[in-house]
């Protein structure tokens, strides 16, 4: 084991740049979460968290939430927004919305509520069933309800259900026959609606969700369809209604300077509107502010180069001078962050259950007389290997390996050949990847950069990427992955992760890097009778309803922790929710599971008939099969 100090082993998995100082080393080297960010604070040891998960029988992988983190981004973004208004001497008031889309779970949005009360942190919902979770959910009357996506109807009944339960639910337009629509359902219910108008603007997000805005967005109104609608809300007397102005260019904006771009777009057509009689009080700048999921402070679409602290004072700022050059009152201002607000809160546990190496050294590869020539040159090749040959040693083996390949095919080598020829094959890059490690890295040819990557085993993680990391899936979304323990020891192997579907997708091949993406990560060699467990974090926003069943991998078991200074290991579980049993899992694709069971009984009650099995041995595998079905979808471990 050679030794690995804190800073080397945060520097590598650069902790402290995604972790915001949540997180950190302690002592025994094992991954900690510092939920009020002091280290003179509380402090958990996620692997005791785990350890606790044992001993309660709840099994791997497992999700953990940590409510206080998510209570601290509440009340930081809320305490920043009002202290950033006092320093400005802006007149208007903060009233952030938490869009319920980016994480639904009903315990994640209560426990915003509850962290946001004392600022009237309100809600945002971005369809029907969304506007009834949050109509029951929020029933705070001094906050905002706003509501996006499209609506029909029904949709816009139920916001005036909210007006008449008192809240302030706010309707944005995002196509223009949206507000006939409402002016029909408030005349037949007979409430005044609240409305808020959504601008498509000319300025681009940038970073993966660029085509929120600008002229081929999906959502908002041009500036002729502002216009109208202004005109149309006064010929129908409601011009009073409209008090929002809104606009949301995508999520996770990578640059700053969009951001300010669209304060100032936003912020003038606000202020022409107030100045022609539009009595705006709100001014909505939607969601999209990002979280530095690699830690590199920009560069990718992974990361962000500002920090919340900076956006916020953005907002004020600019805000404030476009309406005093304009002679206009300060709005209140709205916000719609949702990544931000609950990325950082949770993270994915998996054990590691296996790995595929590419070097096998198990193989005798002694000469034998009468072998073939290629595998005499192969031998030779690797003999041959020193610091002064590498690209060409690696250049001939790799010649070698290809007519050696031919040369079976057409029957000229065997088998035992084959495996010999592929062993020393691999075992030379090895070679290879070890004697360059000290070679400056400019001085190596791109081949032997790569090995690292060749050479990569794979740790088989027990999960589903397409259960719970979608976005690495679908958007190569990076998140930190580290292991939670042996942080004082130096990793050396070279790994990327494969999860359990049978899918070629299932896989991780891309990590956060000092700057740059990486395609291995490195982690420790895993011990005979020793569990290694992954900590996969940032996976708060999005992840958990974005996740599908490929391969009916369900949901996974979720604790939620809270922090407690009192207790010993300053945490307690507060709640456990199992992950769904295959069970549950089949009947969402229209299999009874008794049906399933009693298939089966059939089966083997006629192979007991036929003589085949023995009536106690059939009686034990229909109770197997019935007692799986009850079990986790997952791969069991000890
Ligand atoms: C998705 C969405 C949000 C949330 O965006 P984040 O980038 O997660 O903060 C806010 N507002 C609207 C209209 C959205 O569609």
């Amino acid at each position: 084991m050679i030794e690995w100090t804190r800073e080397e082993a945060e520097n590598y998995y650069r902790i402290p740049h995604w972790g915001k100082d949540f997180f950190g080393i302690n002592n025994m080297g094992n991954l900690s979460v510092y939920p009020e960010k002091r280290t003179d604070g509380p402090r958990i040891d996620i692997s005791e968290i785990v350890s606790e998960m044992k001993n309660q029988n709840i099994s791997l992988p497992a999700v953990i939430r940590f409510h206080d983190i998510l209570r601290y981004q509440v009340e930081e973004i809320n305490q920043l927004f009002n202290r950033t208004i006092e320093e400005a001497e802006y007149n208007g008031r903060y009233f952030g919305v938490y869009p319920i889309k980016v994480n639904q779970m009903r315990e994640v949005v209560e426990e915003i509520i509850d962290a946001g009360a004392d600022y009237d942190y309100g809600l945002e919902a971005g369809s029907k069933t969304e506007l009834m979770s949050v109509l029951a959910l929020n029933e705070n009357k001094n906050s905002l309800t706003v509501l996006n996506g499209y609506k029909d109807e029904e949709y816009m009944k139920l916001a005036l259900l909210g007006l008449k339960l008192g809240r302030k639910v706010f309707v944005v337009i995002e196509k223009y026959s949206e507000l006939k629509l409402l002016v029909n359902a408030s005349k037949e219910m007979n409430i005044k609606p609240l409305i808020g108008f959504r601008a498509k603007l000319d300025t681009v997000a940038g970073g993966k969700w660029t085509t929120s805005s600008g002229d081929k967005a999906k959502f908002g109104l041009t500036t002729a369809e502002i216009l109208r609608g202004v005109d149309f809300l006064r010929n129908e007397g409601l011009e009073s209604s409209l008090r929002l102005f809104h606009y949301h260019i995508g999520s996770q904006i990578p640059d700053i300077r969009s951001i300010k771009e669209a304060i100032n777009e936003g912020s003038r057509i606000f202020c022409k509107l107030q100045k022609l009689g539009v009595p705006l009080e709100y001014f909505d700048v939607g969601g999209g502010l990002g979280v530095d999921y690699e830690g590199s402070k920009g560069g990718t679409d992974s990361s962000i180069n500002y920090e919340m602290s900076e956006y916020i004072s953005d907002v004020i700022y600019s805000v404030k001078q476009t309406c005093d050059m304009e002679g206009v009152p300060h709005p209140n201002i709205v916000t719609e962050s949702g990544r931000a607000i609950t990325a950082r809160h949770s993270c994915v546990v998996v054990n590691v259950f296996d790995k595929i190496e590419m070097v096998k050294n198990s193989f005798n590869t002694e000469s034998v007389s009468g072998e073939h020539l290629f595998v005499e040159n192969m031998r030779e090749a690797y003999g041959n290997l020193d610091q002064s040959n590498l690209l060409e040693t690696f250049n001939d083996v790799d010649q070698y390996k290809r007519e050696a390949m031919s040369a079976f095919k057409l029957g000229v080598i065997d088998l035992r050949e084959k495996a010999v020829i592929e062993t020393i094959y691999w075992k030379t890059l090895q070679k290879i990847q070890q004697m360059s490690i000290d070679v400056d890295l400019d001085q190596l040819p791109e081949d032997i950069k790569n090995l690292d990557k060749k050479l990569a085993s794979k740790y088989l993680c027990n999960f589903s990427v397409f259960q719970s990391l979608p976005d690495t899936w679908a958007i190569d979304q990076l998140l930190p992955i580290l292991p939670l323990e042996r942080l004082n020891e130096k990793p050396t192997v070279h790994t990327t992760l494969a999860d359990i579907t049978c899918d070629s997708d299932g896989k991780v091949d891309k990590f956060i890097g000092q700057g740059e993406m990486e395609e291995t990560l490195l982690l420790h060699d895993l011990k005979e009778d020793e569990e290694y467990n992954l900590g996969i974090f940032m996976t708060g926003a999005y992840q958990d309803v974005m996740g599908d069943n490929h391969n009916l991998l369900g949901r996974l078991n979720e604790v939620h922790v809270y922090c407690d200074d009192e207790d010993p290991k300053d945490f307690y579980i507060e709640e456990t929710i199992y992950g769904v049993t295959s069970r549950k899992v089949l009947q969402t694709m229209q299999y009874n599971d008794q049906s399933l069971a009693s298939s089966v009984k059939k089966v083997l009650d006629k192979q007991i008939k036929a003589g085949n099995i023995q009536p106690r041995e059939g009686v034990k595998l229909i109770d197997f099969y019935e007692r799986c079905l009850r079990g986790y979808t997952y791969l069991k471990h000890k």
